[in-house]
C-alpha cells in the first residue's frame, strides 16, 4: 500500500521557486570581473533564470544536453545554476585553472552545446574554441556593450543579449528527479579526468541534509560567502543551500587575495565562509598583519584538503571564528562529514575537543562511511584501525560519465565508493583521514601519516606551508621528508624544524630531512601537487645515502 501524500519529483528549479516567493528581497552580491560591486535579490534572480530558459528554448537546446560555464563565483554564474538545470539541461562546470589542453578535452568528452565564460577567460577560449566541434555558441558573461571585439570567435554573443531578448514568462517543468542536473569532472591528478554526473534528486537531498544544524547549518540569518569555486563540485553545494534556505548570498568573483576577502566578509556582514586550507591562510596573514577582526563572521567550512589544527586554533582563538572542519569528493557532492561535537562532548576538556574537531568528522544522515582492509573486510571504529575509506549514499557517484562504475559490492550485494584515501573511525563514528592511498608512507612495514607530519610542521610560526612525501629508501623501503615554504621573512633552519617535532610525533616518523622550497606547487583546486613536488624533487637523495 503507498502512503497517500501528494508527490512532487525532487527537482532544482523548486529551490529557486521557494527563494523567490519566500525570500525575494534577500540579497545576492558579487564582485564583478570589471571589479565593481553588483547587488541584486533572489526575485531578480529568478526572473532572469527563467529568461536564461527561454534563451535555451530558443536556441533549441535538448533537454540532458551539456551548457558549460567557465567562470568565476557571481550571480550570472548562479543564474545558469539555476536556468540551464531547471530547464531540465545539464550545467557542465569547468574549472579555468586547467589547461587548455585539459579543459579543449572535457569540452569535447562532455559534448558541451554553448560554452558561457567570463570575459577574463577569454584568451582560454580563444585557445580552444576550434578545437571544441560540438559548441554551437558561445556567450561572454557580459554586457552587450562589453563584448570582446574582434575575438577571432565565430558565435559570440554577450549574456546580457542572449537573455535580455526573452520574456521572463516560463513555467519550470516536472520530470523525473532522477534526470541529470549538473556535471563537472575531478582535477585528473591520476589520469584523464572523469565526471560525475549529479542529478535533481542528489542535488536536492545533498542541500537539505548539507544545510542541517550539524552539518554547514545554514539558514534565513546568514550571510554566506562561498570562496570555494562554483567549478569546483558546485561550491560545495553552498548556492544550493542559500536557495534553500534564503540566506544572503556574496560572492567574491576573481578577488581571492586575503585582502579582498576580508574587505568583503566586513562591508556585507558575511556570517558564514567555505573554502580550502590555502586561501583561509591568506586571510589569516593578512588579518594579523594588519591586527584585524571579524565583526560578524561566526564559521567557516574549511575543507577540500586537510585543515592544519594550528589554522583551526587560530580561527577560534584569536578571532571567536568557529572552523568546521569537512571532507568530501567531487564524487560525492561532495560532503561525506563535517567535525561538529555531539551533546556528551560539550562538558569535554577544550583540549579534548579540540581533538575531535580536528578530524574530518562524522558522516551525517544519507551518506554512509566505512572502513576496509586489503580484503574488504570491515575494520573496527576504534580511533585506531586503519583502512580505505568507503562510501554509499544518496549523493555518492553510482558511475562515471561515461565511464566505468567504481563501486565495490558488499556481502549484501550493496555498492560503496572507494574514495582512495585511507582513514580511522573512533567509536563517536568520527572520521579522521590519514593520508591519501598514493600518498601513504610506508616505512619499515608501517604506515606514517603524511597528513600528520605536515599539521605538525605548519603549527611552527615559520612555516606557511608544509607537504611531506615518502622517498625511497634502501632498508626502510620509505622515510618521510618535508617540503617547506616559510613566511615571508622568517627563518628556520633544518635542525630546528626537526628539534620541533621532538615530543610531537614517534622518534621513527620524524622526517628525515627538509627541504626549503619557494612554494608549494598547488593543483588547479588549491590543493598540494605532490606529483609535482615528486618531480621537482626528482634527483634528491636521503641523506646518508
Ligand atoms: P580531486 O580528487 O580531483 O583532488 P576532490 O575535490 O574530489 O578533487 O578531492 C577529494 C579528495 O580531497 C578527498 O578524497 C581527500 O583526499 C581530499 N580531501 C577533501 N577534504 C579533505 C579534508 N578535510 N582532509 C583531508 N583530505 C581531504
Amino acid at each position: 500500500m503507498l502512503g497517500l501524500m501528494q508527490s512532487q519529483p525532487l527537482l532544482i528549479s523548486s529551490l529557486i521557486q521557494f527563494a523567490e516567493r519566500h525570500h525575494g528581497d534577500a540579497e545576492i552580491v558579487s564582485r564583478r570581473v570589471e571589479g565593481d560591486l553588483h547587488r541584486y535579490t533572489y526575485r531578480d534572480l529568478a526572473r532572469r533564470a527563467r529568461q536564461l530558459a527561454n534563451a535555451l528554448d530558443a536556441d533549441g537546446v535538448a533537454s540532458s544536453d551539456r551548457v558549460a560555464s567557465l567562470a568565476w563565483n557571481g550571480y550570472r554564474h548562479m543564474e545558469l545554476y539555476f536556468g540551464v538545470s531547471g530547464s531540465q539541461r545539464v550545467l557542465h562546470t569547468i574549472n579555468p585553472r586547467l589547461h587548455a589542453e585539459q579543459v579543449t578535452w572535457i569540452v569535447n568528452h562532455a559534448e558541451d552545446q554553448i560554452l558561457c565564460f567570463d570575459t577574463s577567460f577569454l584568451p582560454i577560449i580563444q585557445a580552444i574554441h576550434d578545437k571544441c566541434p560540438t559548441v554551437k555558441k558561445w556567450v561572454a558573461l557580459c554586457d552587450a556593450d562589453k563584448l570582446p571585439a574582434d575575438s577571432g570567435i565565430p558565435n559570440l554573443v554577450s549574456y546580457e543579449a542572449w537573455i535580455g531578448a526573452q520574456s521572463d514568462v516560463y513555467v519550470w517543468p516536472e520530470f523525473d528527479e532522477n534526470t541529470a542536473s549538473s556535471l563537472c569532472y575531478t582535477s585528473g591528478t591520476t589520469g584523464n579526468p572523469k565526471g560525475a554526473l549529479y542529478s535533481h534528486r542528489s542535488t536536492v537531498l545533498h542541500a537539505f541534509a548539507a544545510a542541517l544544524p550539524d552539518v554547514m547549518s545554514i539558514s534565513a540569518r546568514d550571510a554566506v560567502l562561498p570562496v570555494v569555486p562554483m567549478f569546483h563540485v558546485n561550491a560545495w553545494g553552498t548556492p544550493y543551500m542559500a536557495a534553500l534556505t534564503g540566506a544572503k548570498v556574496v560572492f567574491p568573483g576573481p578577488a581571492l587575495d586575503g585582502k579582498s576577502v576580508y574587505e568583503l566578509i566586513e562591508a556585507e556582514g558575511v556570517t558564514m565562509a567555505a573554502g580550502v586550507p590555502t586561501v583561509w591562510q591568506m586571510l589569516l596573514n593578512h588579518v594579523s598583519a594588519n591586527q584585524l577582526k571579524f565583526n560578524t563572521l561566526k564559521r567557516t567550512i574549511i575543507g577540500g584538503s586537510a585543515c592544519p589544527p594550528a589554522m583551526i586554533d587560530a580561527f577560534q582563538d584569536q578571532y571567536g571564528v568557529t572552523v568546521l572542519h569537512a571532507w568530501g569528493m567531487t564524487e560525492m557532492s561532495p560532503l561525506g562529514s563535517l567535525s561538529t561535537l555531539k551533546n556528551k562532548h560539550l562538558h569535554l576538556p577544550k583540549d579534548e575537543q579540540m581533538k575531535l574537531l580536528q578530524k574530518q568528522g562524522r558522516a551525517f544522515c544519507g551518506v554512509d562511511l566505512k572502513i576496509v582492509d586489503a580484503e574488504g573486510r570491515e575494520q573496527p571504529w576504534d580511533g585506531k584501525s586503519y583502512g580505505d575509506l568507503m562510501a554509499r549514499g544518496h549523493w555518492v557517484l553510482q558511475s562515471y560519465f561515461k565511464g566505468s562504475n567504481p563501486l565495490v559490492a558488499d556481502e549484501n550485494g550493496r555498492g560503496w565508493f572507494p574514495t582512495g584515501d585511507v582513514a580511522t573511525i573512533d567509536p563517536d563514528g568520527f572520521m579522521h583521514i590519514t593520508d591519501r592511498t598514493k600518498d601513504v608512507i610506508k616505512s619499515g612495514g608501517e604506515w606514517i601519516s603524511s597528513i600528520d607530519l605536515e599539521n605538525i610542521a605548519m603549527a611552527h610560526p615559520a612555516v606557511a606551508m608544509a607537504a611531506c612525501i615518502g622517498m625511497p629508501h634502501p632498508k626502510w623501503d620509505e622515510r618521510p621528508i618535508v617540503a617547506v615554504a616559510l613566511k615571508p621573512g622568517k627563518q628556520l633552519t633544518r635542525e630546528e624544524l626537526l628539534q620541533f617535532y621532538e615530543g610531537k610525533t614517534a622518534k621513527w616518523q620524524i622526517p628525515d630531512d627538509v627541504v626549503f622550497v619557494e612554494a608549494i606547487p598547488l593543483g588547479a583546486t588549491g590543493k598540494m601537487l605532490k606529483t609535482r613536488l615528486r618531480e621537482d624533487l626528482k634527483g634528491y637523495r636521503l641523506p646518508g645515502l
